[in-house]
């Protein structure tokens, strides 16, 4: 089959890889449709320890089952490998397992013609559902996820809030999106590269500014923060910019710099937020968003082959992308 393999700092190749063979309980899936992730850009930079080349990156995905019960089905993949049966996977919060793993770490990523899963880690969609839009379920079950959470314990109805995102990635866009649709009709965006705002200004739902430039948001104003980004420089934002009693929500995993007041934290009572990917509720309820057109439109989303990735990896790191989400279509 025919692969996209991170082989090197930079380097990706379109290559012949040998096609996987499912194992007992795994299927066999076609890729129609894989995203590229902000993660994946973070292998790509050499940035990432865990993910070792050479490899097939890729976790973003929806495909065609090829062998068992479900032969024939369109699936969307759940990357997150996870044990099933310890606490935190019995009781809803799988994405706190301490065996999870996600595809395209340590084992074979998406972006390839095949690839194996458990079985027990594909999600029904609608089976007219379109693949590029299904692909999506990942990230935006990412951001619902960090919404969620936020919601959970904000003193206030989101409707009511004023929300920040520092980001406009795919994950800021789908912030920004859900609190829309959540009712919030406060929401600022934060980017330093034009084409992503130009981008994020199309959705029509939020104030989008430079934070690298003059016009810059009041601090302390808002009750929610979303750091889409996860910087020293953008935790010493968020710490500026969240109002007393609000909420930090980190979702990036850009840096492990400092950047955070905690002192302004603990005398303001800032919660400080962690999110780490989603629960299977969280993706079924992002591709029943997604499907039904909750988020509106969605034609952000840039489609291309797979064997033009290298290409589409190379513009997203000169920050030549426009797109906050390129999905890849062996
Ligand atoms: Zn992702
Ligand atoms: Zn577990």
């Amino acid at each position: 089959m025919k692969a996209l393999v991170y082989t090197d700092t930079l380097e990706l190749q379109y290559r012949e890889e040998p096609k996987p063979v499912a194992g007992s309980d795994e299927a066999l899936i076609e890729i129609e449709a894989v995203g590229i992730c902000g993660s994946d850009m973070h292998a790509y930079h050499g940035h990432d320890a865990r993910r070792v080349p050479p490899l097939i990156l890729g976790h973003e995905a929806v495909g065609v089952v090829q062998n068992g019960q479900q032969k024939g089905k369109r699936v969307v993949l759940n990357p997150l490998i996870t044990c099933g049966h310890c606490n935190h996977c019995q009781g809803g919060r799988s994405n706190l397992c301490a065996q999870r793993e996600l595809i395209g770490m340590r084992r074979a990523g998406a972006f390839a013609e095949y690839i194996n899963i458990p079985e027990r880690n594909l999600l029904d969609i609608p089976q007219d559902m379109d693949a590029t839009i299904a692909s999506l379920a990942e990230p935006a079950a990412t951001s619902l996820h960090a919404v969620y959470l936020a919601e959970k314990i904000i003193h206030r109805p989101l409707s009511e809030c004023r929300s920040l995102i520092l980001g406009g990635g795919s994950i800021g866009v789908f912030a920004a999106l859900m609190l829309a649709h959540k009712g919030c009709t406060t929401i600022y965006l934060g980017d330093t590269n034009p084409l992503r705002r130009e981008t994020a200004e199309k959705l029509g739902c939020a104030t989008v500014y430079d934070p690298l430039g003059d016009d810059l948001p009041e601090t302390a104003s808002f009750d929610l923060v979303v750091d889409a980004v996860g910087s020293g420089r953008t935790r010493a934002a968020s710490s500026e910019l969240v109002a007393a009693g609000g909420i930090i929500s980190h979702v990036g995993l850009q840096d492990n710099e400092p950047g955070l007041d905690t002192r302004r934290l603990t005398l303001d009572e800032i919660t400080f937020l962690g999110n780490y990917t989603y629960s299977v509720i969280d993706l079924r309820a992002a591709i029943d968003l997604l499907y039904n057109g909750a988020l509106g439109p969605l034609d952000w989303v840039e489609t291309r082959l797979l064997a033009d990735g290298a290409e589409a990896f190379r513009e997203i790191h000169e920050g030549k992308a426009a797109s906050p989400k390129i999905v890849l279509r062996p």
